[in-house]
This record gives structure tokens, sequence and C-alpha cells, in this order.
């Protein structure tokens, strides 16, 4: 039985959450936000360089937390959590994909891929095996056992697309994910990250490019460390 919607949490709550980097001055680089991202939707976040759209992303990635107010996963308050709980809750819920890809060049992709599940506890079989579903997800399936060095950098998002899907993440968090790209392969990156989010995945990307943000089907703007919520036609 599935349960209804109302039922379950969202995937992403900030409450009142903002985030001052200490100094002289402070830096308010996010002010008191408040957002939700229900599961399976498919956010974009928009704003110029400067106007706290990484803090945002460490924020709901778990790679720093809020200096005022709450940010829920999945219903969990992550600010009481120790380093390495919220280690670990990364690690399950959040899959990365970057601008600059960031593949080890001397692992194949399918190893790529599988060193994404090696905290899970799976043994070897089974993370190549993932591995290997995965890269067919993504439509890389026969390039498995290829260097980085010798893929384009379409196939390399690929497979960062891939390493972040492995382990069955809650989130989908994409930072400028064609950003390196040619107009016809961001085409093809941003036809297989709306596929994704047809097959149910919750999607956020983050972009300074208002064509990248039209993709979601709902999109924030972040402009002086202040979100608020796009009306688009
Ligand atoms: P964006 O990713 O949109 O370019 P950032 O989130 O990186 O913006 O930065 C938002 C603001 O916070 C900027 O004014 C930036 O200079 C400042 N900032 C970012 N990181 C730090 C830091 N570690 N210490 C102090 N200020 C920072
Ligand atoms: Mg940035």
């Amino acid at each position: 039985m599935t349960s209804p919607p109302s039922d379950v949490p969202p995937v992403v709550e900030l409450r009142r959450a903002g985030l001052t980097y200490p100094g002289t001055p402070p830096v308010e680089a996010l002010k008191s936000c408040d957002l939700m991202v229900g599961r399976g939707e498919f956010l974009t976040v928009v704003g110029p360089s400067g106007a706290g759209k990484s803090t945002f992303l460490n924020i709901v990635g778990l790679l720093d937390a809020p200096t005022s107010g709450n940010y829920l996963l999945d219903g969990v308050d992550t600010g009481a959590l120790r380093d390495a709980d919220r280690t670990a809750l990364r690690a399950q819920r959040i899959g990365f994909v970057f601008q600059a890809f960031h593949l080890l060049p001397h692992r194949t992709a399918w190893e790529n891929v599988a060193l994404a599940l090696v905290y899970r506890g799976s043994g070897r079989a089974e993370r190549r095996a993932k591995a290997r579903e995965a890269l067919d997800r993504v439509g890389l399936g026969h390039r498995a056992d290829a260097l980085p060095t010798t893929l384009s950098g379409g196939e390399r998002q690929r497979v960062a697309i891939a390493r972040a899907l492995v382990g069955a993440p809650s989130l989908l968090l994409c930072d400028e994910p064609t950003g390196n790209l040619d107009s016809a392969t961001a085409e093809s990156i941003l036809e297989l990250v709306d596929e994704l989010h047809r097959d149910g995945m919750t999607v956020v990307v983050i972009t300074h490019d208002p064509a990248v943000a039209a993709r979601g089907d709902r999109t924030v703007a972040i402009r002086d460390g202040a979100l608020s919520e796009l009306v688009r036609p």
C-alpha cells in the first residue's frame, strides 16, 4: 500500500534558516529562509554570482549547517546531528552533481560510480552490479570500463549523474550541471535530468542560467542571500 502524500514529509524543509559567516564585518550569506521541496518536485534556484547559491547548496546538501533556524531533510531535523551522523545522512540521502564532474581519473566509469557505495557496506560484486545498472540508466552502460579521460564532457557528466543516483538518494542536488558543456550536450544532460524527474526523483538544480532555471516546475531566486519564489507565466 502506498500512503497518501500528506503523510510524507517534504524532502527539504528550511524553517527560517540562515547562515552568517563570521568576520569583520560578518557576512549574512543566507537570510532567514523558508522553503519546502516536496517528494518528486523539480526545483530550480537562480541568482547572480555572490547571491548565496553555494551557501544554499552547502546547507541543503548537509555540507554546512545553518547558523540560525532549522533544516529538515526527509523530516529529520539536521541541527541536532553530530558530524558523523550528518555525514552518514548526506551519503544516504543526497546525490551531488557538480559543474566540474569530479571523477577520479585513474578509475573506470563503473569504479567511480561504485565508490559512492563503499560506505554502504555492500560487497564488491554488488557494488559493481549496481554501478553498471546506474550507468545503464544514464545511457552509458557500454562505456562502463572506460577511463574518464577517454570520455567526452557529456559522458563524464553522465558518469557523475550515475554516481549520484547509485545509492538511491532522496534528493538529486545539481550545481551548474551544464556549466562546462556545449549547448547541444547541455541539452542532452537536461533531458536526462527531466527524465529522472519524470521517473519520480526529487531534483534541485542551482544555476545562473535562466534557460536552465525554466526547466524546473518551480523556481526560486536568491538575491543578496534572500530567497523568493518566482512566478512564471
Ligand atoms: P554564489 O554561490 O551565489 O556566488 P556564495 O554563496 O558563494 O554565492 O556567497 C554568498 C556571499 O557570502 C558572498 O558575499 C560571499 O562573498 C560570501 N561568502 C561565501 N563564503 C564565505 C566565507 N567562507 N566567509 C565569508 N564570506 C563568504
Ligand atoms: Mg557559487
